[in-house]
């Protein structure tokens, strides 16, 4: 395994982070989690990524179990706030004062430790002002629960103006954690321009899109047994949109290029976006430890401009491209 700053920090993190979205505490079986967990961590994986909302609170604490026992020095634990958690009640909610002091005391409490290493605003919060939440954030930083703060699905004013804030209250803002993969490249035009600027790193969510880039979906068949097309509990409704027969065409069309490289689809993907150097590190998923086996392969690769292009040429009008659809994904106003 590799490992690179995040941002223009001193943190090292793993060139590959393991999250647990839509799988602990949901989709897989506690014993499951743990396994895939300790696959990461005999990989060389360092880095694990969480949200107080995935599986309202429960995957914090499946993670907080399977880290039990591991030197915490070694390891590097990141967490979020903003989507509505518990009852859902009118404060559970947002980036207000209020809720950052009392989430990321829950969230502490679920992951069994007395700090995390980043804490981010999962998106952002237009109800709240900015300067309320970079105090708050300021003030966790302070009182040593949180180490450095990162942001999620922020546009690049968003960040421009949330790095400012934090300079001018004395702590650092290191980390911007999007959506890329060959398929969703919507940072490329202002996100990652910005955030080479600022020295902020990207830590990118689904590399594999959810799946979809490993190519065990096929056009014309139903999805396989077990995987996240099939999930009722709320994996199916998220991957719906890359299921549609002319991207998963398209994808079929990646298979050559990853066999003449020796490599599966799913570690070309994860190769692709280690490929970025505004990339920190590729944040993956994996209901079961053979996966996170196969992926941690993908630390290390390099894939030669040719070979880039001829991904661009595969894959053709299905990549989105739209630096508009990041202000999309953080919504107008609260959910609750
Ligand atoms: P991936 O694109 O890595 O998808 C992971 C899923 O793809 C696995 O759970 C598995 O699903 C399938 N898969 C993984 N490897 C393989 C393989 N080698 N062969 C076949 N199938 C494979 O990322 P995720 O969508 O899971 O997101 C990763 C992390 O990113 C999350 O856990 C979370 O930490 C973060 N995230 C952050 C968001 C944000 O708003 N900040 C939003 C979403 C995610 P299965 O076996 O069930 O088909």
């Amino acid at each position: 395994m590799r490992f690179r700053y995040l941002g223009n920090s001193g943190l090292k993190i793993s060139e590959i982070t393991y999250g647990n979205w839509l799988t602990h505490g949901s989709q897989v079986e506690n014993e499951i989690a743990a396994q895939c967990v300790q696959a990461a961590l005999d990989a060389g994986i360092s880095t694990f990524d969480t949200a107080d909302v995935y599986a309202n609170t429960a995957a914090e604490a499946v993670l907080g179990d399977a880290l039990k026992g591991e030197r915490r020095e070694s390891l590097e634990i990141f967490t979020k706030v903003y989507w509505p958690t518990g009852p859902r009640g009118h404060n559970d909610t947002g980036l207000s004062r209020k809720h950052i002091l009392e989430s990321i005391n829950g969230s502490l409490t679920r992951l069994q430790t007395d700090y995390v290493d980043l804490y981010q605003a999962h998106r952002f919060d237009t109800e709240t002002p900015l300067e309320e939440t970079m105090q708050a954030f300021a003030d966790i930083v302070r009182a040593g629960k949180v180490l450095y703060v990162g942001v999620s699905e922020w546009t690049a004013d968003q960040i421009r103006a949330g790095h400012a804030l934090a300079a001018e209250l004395g702590f650092q803002l290191i980390s911007s954690q999007p959506q890329y993969s060959m398929l969703w490249r919507v940072i490329e035009p202002e996100v990652v321009p910005t955030c080479r600027e600022l020295g902020v790193g990207q830590i990118v969510w689904s590399p594999i899109a959810q799946g979809v880039l490993s190519g065990k979906y096929l056009p014309g068949q139903p999805p396989p047994a077990g995987s996240r097309a099939t999930d009722e509990k709320g994996g199916a409704d998220m991957i719906k949109r890359f299921l549609n027969d002319d991207v998963l065409t398209r994808v079929q069309g990646l298979r050559p290029i990853a066999e003449g490289l020796g490599l599966s689809m799913a570690q070309l993907a994860v190769a692709w976006v280690l490929q970025n150097d505004n990339v920190s590190s590729a944040l993956v998923g994996a209901s079961r430890p053979e996966q996170v086996h196969e992926n941690v392969k993908a630390s290390g690769v390099k894939l030669e401009s040719d070979v880039l292009a001829q991904i661009d040429d595969v894959l053709g009008d299905v990549v989105e491209r739209d630096a508009d659809k990041t202000a999309a994904n953080s919504p107008r106003t609260r959910a609750v």
